[in-house]
Parts: structure tokens; C-alpha cells; sequence
């Protein structure tokens, strides 16, 4: 039986405050680990996922920090692995979408995507690395997306922004695979939150036709996977980007 034991654990998970984010920081918390959960606008959402945390018998604290932002992220990160002495887990997972086809895609709406979903990567995983490096142990987990390879017209910024994370993982995996620190994506196919809200009323199609267990997925068959990479028994895998998505894919 594999029991995922993240007792002393310290992780920061980007977006928490609500959808797949929200469900990834109660699975870590759950397991054990302690969870700073970083958003950028709803605070009243985060301070309730964090009581709801805490009531469990958990612990997580709620931090505003938007992920573009370098100096907030080096702050968040290095104020919570200054105050608990370490910092173990990365779970990259605040990402937004602007669809609109190539012809119509402003510039804001492209740079919008790619400077939260690639950039924001970046800058919370060179933070959060050096800090790992220091233990030499570590975990780092990007949400990605089945986006990324399926072409859905409208999302250019947002398929271009996941491929470019799912190639990161694989450079950073390498880089420090010899450090005792593991980089991984999940990537999610249809998941229920506000992300996809607009477009869950036309789904139906697509749940018939091309997902084969036939039902969008919920943030909580994310999480699971999440936490298993976070954990000690997975310390032989690395670089993988791993689907969530009902076999859509
Ligand atoms: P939601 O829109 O429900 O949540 C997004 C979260 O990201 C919120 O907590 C939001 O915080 C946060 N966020 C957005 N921008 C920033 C920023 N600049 N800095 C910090 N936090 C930010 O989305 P999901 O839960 O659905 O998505 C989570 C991840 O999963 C994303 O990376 C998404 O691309 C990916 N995904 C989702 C799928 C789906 O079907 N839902 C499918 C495939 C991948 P706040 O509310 O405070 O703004």
C-alpha cells in the first residue's frame, strides 16, 4: 500500500485559493505538509481555504502574491522558507486564460497568458530551487494542460504557454535530477472550476464523443497525483508531463 506522508513538509502552491490549486493545497495539507497558498485577488476565497485547512487539522497560511510579480515572489519565498527553515515543495499551478483567435488576439491578452502560466513558472521555480538545492531534496510540480498538444482554436496564448511549460519541466528535471530534486507536470483535460465555467454548458459533445470515463473531471482527480509527486516514493520519476483528463488525450 503506498500512504503518502508529507509530515514536515513545507510547500507553496501558486492560485491556491480556489479550483485545482485550492484541492491540491487541502491534499498536501492533509498529508501532512504545511502550505503556503499564494493568490493574487480573492483573498476572502483563501483566507476560507485556509480555515477550512485549519479546521482539518492542517496547516496553511494565506499570502497575496501574484506570480508575475518577481520581487513579491522572492519575498513570499523567501519570507516562508526563512521563517520554517525549509522550503520542499513548488506546485506551480496559478494559470488564467484569454481565448481569441490568432487574427483577433491582442497583444494584451497574449502576454496576459504567457506572462502568468510560462513566466510565473519560471520565476516561483528559480526562487523556490535554491532553497531545495540547499537540502538537496525537493519537488516541483507544474500544472500544465491537455491544451498543450490538442490545437483547440482560441487558445494560442494558452497552448503556447502549457508547451512551453511542459519543455521547462523537462530542462529543469535535467538540470537538477542529481540534486535529489524532482520537476514534473500534471496536465488536466476538462476540469470543473472557474476556469472552465463558460465553456462546461457545451461539453456535452465532447464528454460523449471523446472522454472515455464520460464525465468532466473534478479539481479533487487532480490532487492525488499531485500529492504522490510531492512524496518520497516518487523520487525516481522526473521530467514527465502526466495527464489527468479521463483519456481525452
Ligand atoms: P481557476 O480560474 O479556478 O483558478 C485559478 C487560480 O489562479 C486562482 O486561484 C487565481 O487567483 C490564480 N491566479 C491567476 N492569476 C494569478 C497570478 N497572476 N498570480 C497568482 N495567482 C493567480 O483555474 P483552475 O483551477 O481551473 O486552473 C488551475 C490550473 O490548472 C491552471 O494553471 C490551468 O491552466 C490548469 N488547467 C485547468 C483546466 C480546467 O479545465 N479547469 C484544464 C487544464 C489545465 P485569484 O482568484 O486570487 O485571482
Amino acid at each position: 500500500m503506498v500512504r503518502i506522508d508529507l509530515d514536515g513538509k513545507v510547500a507553496v502552491v501558486t492560485g491556491g485559493s480556489r479550483g485545482i490549486g485550492a484541492a491540491i493545497a487541502k491534499t498536501l495539507a492533509a498529508a501532512g505538509a504545511s502550505v503556503l497558498v499564494l493568490y493574487r485577488r480573492d483573498e476572502a476565497a483563501a483566507q476560507a481555504l485556509v480555515a477550512e485547512i485549519g479546521a482539518a487539522g492542517g496547516t496553511a497560511w494565506p499570502q497575496q502574491t501574484d506570480v508575475r510579480d518577481a520581487q513579491a515572489v522572492a519575498s513570499a519565498i523567501e519570507g516562508l522558507a526563512g521563517r520554517e527553515g525549509r522550503l520542499d515543495i513548488l506546485v506551480n499551478n496559478a494559470g488564467i486564460v484569454r481565448d481569441a483567435l490568432v487574427p483577433e488576439m491582442s497583444e494584451e491578452d497574449w502576454h496576459a497568458v504567457l506572462d502568468t502560466n510560462l513566466t510565473g513558472v519560471f520565476l516561483c521555480s528559480r526562487v523556490a530551487v535554491r532553497y531545495m538545492l540547499r537540502r538537496r531534496w525537493g519537488r516541483i510540480i507544474n500544472i500544465s494542460s491537455v491544451g498543450a498538444w490538442r490545437g483547440n482554436r482560441g487558445q494560442g496564448n494558452y497552448a503556447a504557454s502549457k508547451a512551453a511549460v511542459n519543455a521547462f519541466t523537462r530542462v529543469m528535471a535535467t538540470e537538477i535530477g542529481s540534486k535529489g530534486i524532482t520537476v514534473n507536470a500534471v496536465a488536466p483535460g476538462l476540469i470543473e472550476t472557474e476556469m472552465s465555467r463558460a465553456i462546461l454548458p457545451f461539453a456535452e459533445e465532447t464528454i460523449r464523443e471523446r472522454i472515455p470515463v464520460r464525465r468532466i473531471g473534478r479539481p479533487e482527480d487532480v490532487a492525488p497525483l499531485v500529492a504522490f509527486l510531492a512524496s518520497e516514493q516518487a523520487a525516481y520519476i522526473t521530467g514527465q508531463v502526466f495527464s489527468v483528463d479521463g483519456g481525452l488525450v
